[in-house]
């Protein structure tokens, strides 16, 4: 009996006129002509079709074009026999640890009392304040700092260049650790003849002359939390007091921005997204035209749900319709080969064109680690103060078997809702800490922002097909880092992904 074939998992789509479709086994992207287009909406019946009897029902003048292209589109794995589609590869352990970014928790102190922070707001991680237990280090030490940049150099050696990321509680409250750890990190970058970056999170509120000096020398990557304009700023960023940090962060973000050099690492804004406050359009004007920034990205709120800040249906509906919006004034710039500052638009085109297929959400626990004020390792910078996500110490090493135990709950092979679900090699899952604060597993899906992730994704090939039908090289330059383009030369710090 001959066997009946159907289409496999893809997402088929019109950028424009023009079909195309996403092979999420793949994660290839390929534009449809209309035999092609033809074959694959005909092979896809829950029941499949026996190949021949499609030729023969096809005219005889286009038979043969017709099975050349049946063939192709098996060979690419879009139609095969029923039952056959591929499997997941289950996940490889703990083994060929690709540390390349060390997240320092440089303080948990901040300045700011920002309503909706992880750090001091209800959906903090820290299990010691609740269980009555000691309450952690508020400052990291020098010596802390310089004995993780030494374990990164140690754990990280043969990988390429490396990056030192400093985090709070508002990081520059602890400068000093920052400059000791810098040092160390060059020293021992110029005797092993590696490289070395480093890059920061702020609330700019302590950015002083001699800290933007510091920046602009050492070329960091700077990314500022700040939500628009001083209406929408202050809404929630605030300080103890309940005084708004807008006017106080203002004239200390414009030195920052004149002080960059030409062909120096971009600035960035990060946006929180919060109820009532998903004017992207406006924020964006503000941020980018206004005050000059190089790039946004923008941030919907991590919360549990029930929060009165968290994103309601209906507003990521309207964060969608705007994001849609500033998609288009992206894809003016594209046509017109200038870089654009939607930061998240830049980095989903960037992983479409790549081909990335994850089998992590991100690099937490993999590429990257986060290091507590005392020294102790956790997934990610979000997760440090959780005793309960700790994989290791900076002295001892890393727990192997924590680790490998976390990567192997978290790989998309133990995921099985996602296993239906086309726009599964971007998103593999979604953030851990997110996942965490909702249903208290670091490993489960956020099945809460499927539709939102499907139509995000879905956007963002609708904008790769209409770059690649009109100025193809420009997704070539946006990839490859061009500096005509201004585009960060690293792989944002939580978007190291390692490949099914
Ligand atoms: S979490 Fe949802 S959107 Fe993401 S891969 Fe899984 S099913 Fe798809
Ligand atoms: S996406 Fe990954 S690195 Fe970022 S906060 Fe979530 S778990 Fe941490």
């Amino acid at each position: 009996m001959s066997l009946r074939y159907r289409t496999t998992l893809q997402h088929r789509y019109r950028a424009g006129e023009v079909p195309y479709v996403y092979a999420t086994t793949t994660a290839s992207i390929l534009r449809l002509d209309a035999i092609t287009e033809e074959l694959l909406t005909s092979f896809d019946t829950v029941g499949g079709l026996i190949p021949e009897d499609y030729l023969e029902s096809t005219p005889e003048e286009q038979r043969d074009e017709a099975r050349g292209a049946l063939d192709e589109l098996v060979g690419l794995g879009l139609i095969l026999p029923v039952g056959t589609e591929p499997a997941l590869r289950p996940s490889t352990g703990a083994a060929n640890y690709p540390l390349q970014t060390l997240v320092l928790n440089v303080t948990n102190k901040c300045n700011l009392s920002c309503t909706y922070c992880y750090e001091y707001g209800e959906d903090r991680l820290t299990e010691a304040p609740k269980l009555g237990a000691k309450a952690r280090a508020p400052m990291m030490t020098s010596a802390v700092a310089q004995e993780s940049v030494e374990f990164l150099f140690k754990t990280a050696a043969g990988r390429g260049p490396l990056t030192v990321t400093f985090f709070g509680g508002e990081t520059l409250l602890n400068f000093e650790v920052i400059r000791s750890a810098v040092a160390k990190a060059k020293a021992l970058a110029d005797e092993k003849g590696r490289q070395v970056g480093f890059a920061l999170t702020t609330n700019a509120s302590l950015l002083s002359p001699e800290v933007v000096q510091f920046l602009i020398d050492h070329q960091f990557g700077v990314n500022i939390s700040i939500d628009g304009n001083k209406d929408q700023h202050d809404r929630h960023r605030k300080f103890k007091s309940g005084r708004g940090s807008y006017d106080e962060i203002l004239p200390r973000i414009r030195a920052l921005l004149a002080a960059r050099r030409p062909g120096g690492r971009p600035i960035g804004a990060r946006v929180t997204l919060t109820a009532g406050q998903t004017d992207v359009i406006g924020i964006y004007r503000h941020l980018v035209s206004e005050l000059g920034f190089d790039e946004v990205g923008f941030a919907p709120v991590t919360s549990a749900p029930g929060r009165d800040y968290a994103l309601s249906p209906s507003n990521y509906a309207q964060v969608l319709a705007a994001f849609r919006e500033l998609s288009d004034d992206w894809l003016e710039s594209a046509f017109a080969n200038r870089k654009h500052g939607f930061s998240n638009l830049n980095d989903l085109v960037r992983e479409l064109h790549l081909g990335v297929n994850k089998a992590h959400p991100c690099g937490a626990g993999l590429g990257l680690l986060g290091v507590s004020t005392e020294g102790d390792l956790g997934l990610c910078h979000r997760f440090v103060e959780s005793g309960k996500h700790e994989v290791g110490h900076v002295s001892s090493g890393v727990d192997e078997t924590k680790r490998g135990d976390f990567l192997a709950r978290g790989h998309i092979s133990a995921k099985i809702d996602c296993h239906s679900c086309f726009a599964r090699p971007v998103c593999s899952g979604g953030c851990y800490h997110e996942a965490y604060v909702r249903t208290h597993d670091e490993t489960a899906p956020n099945l809460h922002l499927c539709d939102w992730i499907r139509s995000w994704t879905s956007l963002g090939l609708e904008v790769y097909g209409r770059v690649h039908a009109r100025n193809p090289s420009y997704l070539d330059r946006l990839t490859g880092h061009d500096e005509r383009l201004g585009l960060p030369r690293a792989v944002p710090m939580a978007e190291a992904t390692e490949l099914v």
